[in-house]
């Protein structure tokens, strides 16, 4: 088994993409890659591009379709990644309540689907925070259209750049008894603020509904078992692990998986077709329409091995002290506003110069090879609400180094000064 490297500078010697993309400055020296948008996707190890290239090489075929060697062993490998991600989710979680999706959006959209074939009706409430990301607020938006039910949001409190989280004293008011469903991020995707889940989490079954949470931002640092809080179904992303694109996991309680309806229709999600109708597979299978995505499997499985072994507590512990120096740094550069809370906990630093437009500044990092994502970040209620029109937003990883934090501060400076 590979030594496992500490994290910053030599882990990022296991990820190519370092050494591939180092550019010549202006003044002839070697600009690094400075890579800050880890939030939008996680650069990938060398163990997953390997373990990825090695199953096409020699095993790739079609899974649950043939009785040949290749397809047997494919359908081995992407059933043995099923369980790979149920003991990555927890000691009580079964390989039958793993449904692989395309990532944490078709996740979403086939729990907001299927919920409002069920329990959400005209007189129910959905219940989501402003902040959350499109993709956990659009799919429940149109839920809310189906059915005419209520979807009612939880607001913001505190102030911005301190301490500004989820007003729990209003999703309080908001729970009640015909709330059918509440779905929120764990982490936030532009602030990076860690929702108080257990708190809501206790006042949505106080009223019997459901709860949904969007693990995309925090699977890679919390290794606790959401379901153990009595979470009903979360949802993740690969590409955001170190892993592929192309692949996610929608986990759900057993109940959920007995009577969420299907989402696609077609080959490998039935148990028998006359032309009359169709009956469903049970288990993962329902969900799993069409060709799933085999490689990506293998990578994503990969990636958990590779996540487990760096241990994502550490990975925490490592990319928070980089926010906090980053977040420091930031702090002495005239007309930096910084949005993201200071808890300490936080692996994101979002933040806005008062007079170069978040876009532009991004566009002059790039030109000392910085990476960082510069926009709205899919989440206009959030950022209309800060009273901006754009963030910068920096995130930081496992391969990510006190070096990284040095330079984009100093090219933010020079920014300024330019
Ligand atoms: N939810 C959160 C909190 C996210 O950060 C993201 C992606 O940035 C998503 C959902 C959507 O994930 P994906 O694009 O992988 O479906």
């Amino acid at each position: 088994m590979p030594v496992s490297l500490p994290l910053g500078m030599q882990t990022r010697s296991e990820f190519p993409i370092f050494a591939n993309n180092a550019r010549m400055g202006v003044e002839g020296r070697t600009q690094p890659l400075v890579y800050l948008d880890s939030a939008v996707s996680a650069q990938k190890p060398r163990a997953v591009i390997n373990a990825m290239s090695h199953f096409l090489e020699h095993d790739y075929g079609s899974v649950h379709r043939g009785a040949y060697g290749l397809s047997v062993r494919a359908s081995q490998a992407y059933e043995e990644v099923r369980e790979r991600v149920a003991r990555f989710l927890g000691p009580s979680v079964s390989a039958s309540r793993i449904i692989f999706t395309r990532g944490t959006t078709e996740s979403l959209n086939m729990l907001a689907s299927g919920l409002s074939q069920t329990i959400v009706d005209a007189g129910a409430r959905i219940v989501v925070p402003l902040m959350e990301h499109h993709a956990n607020m659009v799919p429940w938006q149109q839920a809310a259209l189906r059915t005419e039910c209520e979807l009612a949001y939880i607001p913001m409190v505190g102030k911005a750049g301190e301490a500004l989280c989820l007003d729990i004293e209003k999703a309080r008011k908001l729970i009640s008894r015909n709330t059918r469903v509440v779905s929120l991020a764990h982490v936030g995707n532009v602030l990076g603020q860690v929702n108080p889940v257990k708190e809501i989490t206790a006042l949505a079954k106080a009223v019997g509904a459901l709860v949904v949470l969007d693990c995309a931002q925090s699977m890679t640092c919390f290794d606790d078992d959401p379901f153990s809080w009595g979470v009903d179904a979360l949802a993740f992303s690969a590409h955001k692990l170190y892993g592929p694109s192309g692949i996610g996991v929608l986990a759900l309680s057993p109940a959920l998986l007995e009577s969420l309806p299907p989402f696609l229709f077609g080959g490998g999600m039935i148990s028998n077709v006359t032309l009359e109708g169709s009956e469903w597979a049970g288990g993962p299978a329902r969900f799993e329409a069409g060709t799933p995505p085999i490689v990506e499997a293998v990578g994503l499985g990969a990636a958990l091995t590779w996540l487990e072994e760096k241990g994502r507590k550490a990975i925490h512990a490592h990319s928070a002290r980089l926010a906090t120096r980053f977040r420091e740094g930031l702090q002495s550069i005239k007309g930096i506003e910084v949005y993201s809370p200071e808890t300490g906990e936080e692996t994101i630093v979002a933040f806005r110069h008062e007079a170069l437009h978040a876009h532009d500044l991004a566009t002059l990092l790039d030109g000392s090879n910085v990476a960082m994502r510069a926009g709205h970040h899919c989440a206009w209620p959030l950022v209309r609400f800060l009273g901006v029109d754009a963030l910068l937003r920096a995130s930081f990883a496992a391969y990510s180094d006190v070096d990284d934090v040095d330079i984009a501060l100093d090219a933010i400076k020079r920014a300024r000064l330019g």
